[in-house]
């Protein structure tokens, strides 16, 4: 591409950029992050979201997180999720996006495997329960992954978010489970209605989510994605906790099976 057409193609996203500063002055926000600045995420905070995307090995899935969800991060997602902070979508997806090529990268490679995901990605937002949206009026996730989608594709991957995954039944509050409970809290939980498995026969999947805790969620929403058919699935978080221990979540979901 020449100069002149890399040029006419960033000039939309220069003028997002600058309406968006424009906007976090009209709308005197603050950092996400660390509550200073008149800036949506100041440059401080942004260096914890700028370090090379880390791969978690769950055994029958990779997850690759681009943050460890500490400090300003966890702060910003909090807001981000549960409060009045969707304009901070953009900043997530494009370190989601950074993660996301990481965990590409390792399905992509033989020859045919890269050609589908360039062709063909599908992204796959890990599901969040009803009660969750009608409490946040939104779904935070599936905007996240349609962002980070936008970003993959300027780059060259066609890819496509198809929020296929539900919920069978009612689970527990997560928070409090360890590991192993979690695993089991969620196995079976979630399936693929069957109107949406032929559009993910043999196709790449890129799981996403915001935060990978113990790896439970993803890896039974992986689990579901291959019984649905689906190609080889890779996953990517923005930010991902700190484990002592990496916990044997596939055999507690086989025992729990
Ligand atoms: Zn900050």
């Amino acid at each position: 591409m020449s100069a002149s057409a890399a040029r006419h193609r960033d000039a939309p996203g220069r003028w997002s950029a600058a309406l968006i500063d424009l906007a976090d002055l009209v709308l005197a926000r603050t950092c996400a992050g660390c509550g200073t600045g008149r800036t949506r995420w100041c440059p401080g905070c942004a260096t914890h979201l700028g370090d090379p995307p880390r791969r978690r090995d769950l055994g029958t899935l990779s997850v690759w997180s681009t943050a460890s969800y500490a400090g300003p991060v966890q702060t910003a997602l909090v807001a981000w999720k549960d409060r009045d902070r969707p304009d901070l979508t953009p900043v997530l997806a494009a370190a989601l996006g950074r993660a996301a090529r990481c965990a590409l990268s390792e399905i992509a490679s033989d020859d045919a495997v890269e050609r589908a995901v360039v062709a063909a990605l599908v992204i796959v937002p890990a599901r969040s329960s009803a009660s969750d949206r009608r409490a946040r009026g939104r779904h935070p996730v599936r905007d996240l992954a349609r962002d980070a989608a936008v970003g993959l594709s300027r780059r060259g991957t066609v890819a496509r978010v198809l929020p296929v995954l539900r919920q069978r039944r009612g689970v527990r509050d997560q928070s409090g489970l360890d590991a192993r409970e979690r695993a089991v809290n969620l196995s079976g939980a979630l399936w693929v209605p069957p109107g949406w498995r032929g559009r993910l026969v043999g196709r790449p999947c890129l799981l996403v989510d915001d935060v990978v805790t113990t790896g439970a969620t993803l890896l039974e929403a992986a689990r579901v994605l291959r019984d649905a058919g689906a190609g080889p699935v890779v996953a990517a978080t923005v930010a991902a906790t700190e484990l002592r221990r990496p916990p044997d979540l596939a055999g507690a979901v086989r025992r729990a099976d």
